[in-house]
């Protein structure tokens, strides 16, 4: 018998008529022969809700209390959803987090899952029952209840699909599906784009990029359980019937499409830190001060140093600007530094695993947005995803400007492979090393370290800061057929710095294309070469996510008295380019830090 976990979001459950067809679909799934465990959010705004009865309070509620309170609205939808089933004649058991034995860490508010027990859902699934669990719950060692961040019931979800799979279900077949207010994941947010269209297949990391990167539809940690446990989770509407959107490992036919979807964070503050004395460690000392507060920063940006000093961009969530500045001020003063708090941006970004191959999607992006003269503040790109920032209040016009260039909103953006099953590549041949992550389930999942060699990597200094600077010189250089990997660009009060890497053969012809360009619009820009650069990357899941990371990366690179030149984190893998000689002993510590043999 398969097991399926289905999810019914806020919007899904938000009236009487709402939670009737929500029970209709369970009990629908369970007649077709197989074990149900429903997972629900709270109704409606209701989480919104709760939130402003404490700031009637208070404005700073003791955590421990908010999740006391919090957890009370998926309490009322596992009630609600479970009467309804018994309505219908079918039988049905609602449990809360704590009940399922949802264990977390402490830290309430945004809580990890450390363990589940399979143990109360087999038995209500045993005694022929619809098992209903509140979602985004949990408790932890002593018993207080915890909350896994908004959005967090998707979480739960796969969460609970991810052991059941591995230890709840005879033949491990589970399916997990989430049932929302939109048919399926969209290649950007349906409400800021109209012509967004639904993408039938998706893979996880682009998933897992697109989330962090804004796309509001799927809670990121989500996305990491169901890689790591390889669960396939499809994404449809509770309202219909029509065939949703499958998150599926990758499949080689999905790199046909170089875009697969793109995403916009409408607000975040950008700030930079300039006169940055290039030594080992000293980006070490700001983002792990930034760490040590539980300040997630996001898109970080170091470029090139110039006369030994250097600048580090970098954006949080507006909400954290203040502190940042309070604690990055006077460690800035001590080193000479200055920081510049460079206002509020929109972040636009194009995810797409087709964008390893094919030529120039960085510079049809950049293209774009200076099309509709819009400046570009910092680029930042990783494996499958480019970010930009711009100001504020030109962030939708960008998306839609891009969404448009790469044609997601008219053309077939996903071929429909007909087999589902076979395409799905979810089978359970390794299920000994997914078995073996069950304990601390959702820590970080560290994979590999690797070298890129034979890079070589072009600075320009001082380029003109207006649109179509980017998208210009990486159009020349697209025009010659050279792929640009990682790209770094920095605006300051200083100028524009610009940064990217291509591989070494194709140094000295990049170079010259620079050169050329800047010959005829920039005439006081510099530029430089350095042919001798290594990049490191450190792969994972969620390496974003859990903000340790990016910061014991730089520690160790600190201790071994290695400098950074230039910095670029995903989801998947954080990269750090560095001299040639040190890659090697780099590596080796590196791999020792995240016990990687
Ligand atoms: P739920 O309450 O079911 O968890 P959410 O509001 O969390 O639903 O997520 C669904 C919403 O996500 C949609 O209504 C849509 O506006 C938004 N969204 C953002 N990006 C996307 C995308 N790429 N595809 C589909 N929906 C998206
Ligand atoms: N109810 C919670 C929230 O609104 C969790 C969820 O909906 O996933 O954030
Ligand atoms: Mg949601």
């Amino acid at each position: 018998m398969a097991l399926i976990v289905q999810k019914f979001g806020g919007s899904s459950l938000a009236n009487a008529s709402r939670v009737m067809a929500a029970a209709r679909k369970a009990i629908k799934a369970k007649q077709a022969g197989n074990q149900v465990i429903v997972v629900v959010s709270a109704r409606g705004d209701t989480t919104d809700d709760l939130i402003q009865l404490a700031r009637e309070i208070t404005d700073n509620p003791p955590a421990r209390e908010m999740d006391m309170l919090l957890a009370t609205g998926e309490q009322i939808s596992i009630a609600l959803l479970a009467m309804a089933i018994a309505t219908l004649g079918e039988k049905a058991v609602s449990l809360t987090g704590a009940q399922v034995g949802i264990v977390t860490d402490s830290t309430h508010t945004k809580a990890r899952i450390r363990t589940i027990s399979t143990n109360r859902m087999r038995q209500a699934l045993a005694e022929g029952n619809i098992a209903i669990v509140a979602g985004f719950q949990g408790i932890d060692e002593k018993e207080n209840i915890t909350t896994l961040g908004r959005g967090g019931s998707d979480t739960t979800a796969v969460a609970l699909a991810a052991v059941m799979k591995t230890e709840g279900v005879e033949g491990n077949k589970v399916d997990c599906e989430i049932y929302t207010d939109v048919d399926g994941i969209y290649t950007t947010d349906p409400r800021l784009v109209p012509e967004a269209r639904k993408i039938d297949f998706i893979s996880y990391d682009e998933m897992l990029e697109l989330s962090s990167v804004g796309a509001g539809v799927m809670h990121t940690r989500s996305i990491e359980f169901a890689r790591k446990f390889n669960v396939p989770v499809l994404v449809c509407s509770s309202f219909g019937d029509a065939d949703g959107t499958w998150i599926i490992p990758e499949q080689s036919w999905m790199a046909n499409t170089p875009v697969r979807g793109v995403a916009l964070v409408k607000d975040e503050a950008r700030i930079a830190i300039l006169n940055v004395p290039d030594r080992p460690g000293i980006s070490h000392q700001f983002f792990t001060a930034l760490a040590s507060r539980a300040i997630v920063v996001d898109m970080i940006a170091q470029n090139v140093s110039q006369n030994g000093k250097t600048t580090i961009g970098f954006t949080v969530p507006t909400e954290e600007l203040k502190n940042t500045l309070a604690i990055l001020t006077p460690l800035a003063l001590e080193l000479g530094a200055k920081v510049e708090n460079s206002g509020e941006v929109s972040k636009v970004s194009i995810v797409g695993v087709g964008m390893r191959s094919h030529i120039g999607v960085a510079q049809r992006m950049f293209n774009a947005i200076a099309k509709e003269g819009i400046n570009l503040r910092m680029i930042t790109t990783a494996d499958i995803k480019i970010s930009v920032l711009v100001e504020k209040s030109e962030g939708i016009k960008a998306l839609r400007a891009v969404h448009q260039e790469f044609g997601l909103g008219l053309v077939e953006n996903n071929i429909n492979p007909g087999d589902r099953h076979a395409k799905m590549g979810c089978s359970n041949t390794d299920l000994a090393s997914i078995t073996s992550r069950l304990p601390n389930m959702e820590d970080i999942l560290v994979t590999e370290v690797t070298v890129e060699a034979d890079q070589g990597r072009i600075t320009a200094f001082h380029l003109p800061d207006h649109p179509g600077t980017c998208s210009s010189i990486f159009g020349s250089i697209a025009q010659v057929g050279i792929v640009v990997d990682m790209i770094v660009q920095n605006v300051h009060t200083n100028g524009v710095d610009l940064s990217f890497s291509v591989p070494s053969g194709n140094l000295q012809k990049a170079l010259e294309v620079t050169q050329k360009w800047i010959g005829i619009h920039a005439k006081n820009a510099t530029v430089a070469a350095d042919p001798d650069i290594t990049a490191i990357h450190v792969h994972g899941v969620g390496m974003r996510t859990h903000t340790g990371v990016a910061s014991k990366m730089f520690g160790v690179l600190a201790d071994l008295g290695i400098n950074i030149n230039m910095i670029n984190t995903s989801e998947m893998k954080i990269s750090v380019v560095v001299d040639h000689d040190k890659a090697q002993s780099a590596v080796i510590a590196l791999k020792e830090v995240f016990l990687i043999s």
